[in-house]
């Protein structure tokens, strides 16, 4: 049983829309916090996009996640999972990035994220673009390389962009890979679709051994059946779980720089993270929500909707 002092706030106590917001409502425990260390799980923002090669945005993500995930209760209505009672979790604030330095920034993410592991933490972000999930990886896999499930229209595998540019959101896992952040055994692609500038990212994948599921796979052999081979492909040793909200079809997330139709619904969205049971999740994101681009707010909703499933995947899987 957690703490109750890390249990959220109910829409009971506070009408749901009144109050600052944080994460899911919970508290505030920055590294700072004297409660720092009893935090189990921790939802971090990254609040930095300047990998993105496209239509910017995702920097202000973590805000608008923040506020949409007032909107999360404390019960999950499909599993009947209680994640707030069943682990401490916190909002542990933002890392700052420096929106004018690429590299900088990576630097304070790992450091960020180094604290947050040297603390027993499971993290929990909230993007920034897919360029985010990199130097989280260095801090996550200081003991060996992970394994990986990534929900996402792009396999982000690509080597560079004009004609260099190593750091960018397309090329966050084959960066992984390259520096033994990954096992490539043990990583799997799910929903990949959409035009492209050529297949240099799927020969990587096939000389490397990634698994990719293309959506037109997906939908052929239905969630349960790509979620059954996902969950034995990584097996029970430790697991990032990355999720691009563009994995999701633009008709119920338009708030993403990079949109690719064709994909799965909100249903779908959920049931695959839902599905993510049973993994040994070592942490996890939710990636490339862009407010600009998300005028109802309806993409960051779905997104936090998404963060709710993990988080309750999170709590149940012997990390925590
Ligand atoms: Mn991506
Ligand atoms: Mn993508």
């Amino acid at each position: 049983m957690s703490d109750p002092f890390f249990r959220p706030v109910s829409g009971f106590d506070l009408p749901r829309f009144a109050g600052v917001p944080t994460f899911m409502r919970l508290p505030h425990v920055d590294p700072a916090h004297p409660r720092f260390a009893d935090v189990d799980i921790g939802i971090i923002g990254v609040p930095w996009d300047s990998g993105t090669t496209n239509r910017p945005g995702p920097r202000h993500g973590p805000r608008q996640l923040r506020d949409m995930s007032t909107m999360i209760r404390a019960q999950n209505g499909a599993t009947g999972v209680r994640p707030f009672e069943a682990a401490n979790c916190a909002d542990l604030g933002d890392v700052p990035p420096n929106p004018a330095d690429i590299m900088d920034s990576m630097e304070r993410i790992t450091a960020f994220y180094d604290g947050v592991v040297a603390a027993g933490i499971t993290p929990l972000t909230a993007g920034g673009d897919h360029l985010s999930s990199l130097p989280v990886l260095r801090a996550l896999a200081r003991n060996g390389p992970l394994g990986m499930i990534h929900f996402d229209s792009h396999t982000d595998l690509f080597n560079s962009y004009f004609g260099g540019t190593k750091y960018t959101h397309g090329t966050p896992f084959r960066r992984a890979v390259e520096e033994g952040l990954l096992d490539p055994k043990r990583v799997i692609q799910i929903g990949i679709r959409g035009s492209a500038y050529d297949m240099e990212d799927r020969d990587f994948a096939a000389a490397t051994g990634i698994r990719i599921v293309p959506i037109e796979e997906f939908f052929a052999r239905g969630p349960e059946d790509v979620m059954a081979e996902a969950r034995a492909l990584v097996g029970s040793d430790p697991t990032y779980v990355s999720y691009d909200i563009d994995f999701v079809d633009p008709a119920f997330a338009p708030g993403t720089g990079t949109p690719e139709v064709g994909g799965p619904t909100s249903f779908q969205a959920l049931q695959v993270a839902r599905l993510l049971s049973g993994v040994t999740i070592a942490g996890a994101d939710l990636v490339e929500v862009s407010p600009p681009f998300d005028a109802s707010g309806g993409t960051a909703f779905l997104g936090v909707s998404i963060m709710f499933e993990m988080l309750c995947c999170m709590t149940g899987n012997g990390t925590t």
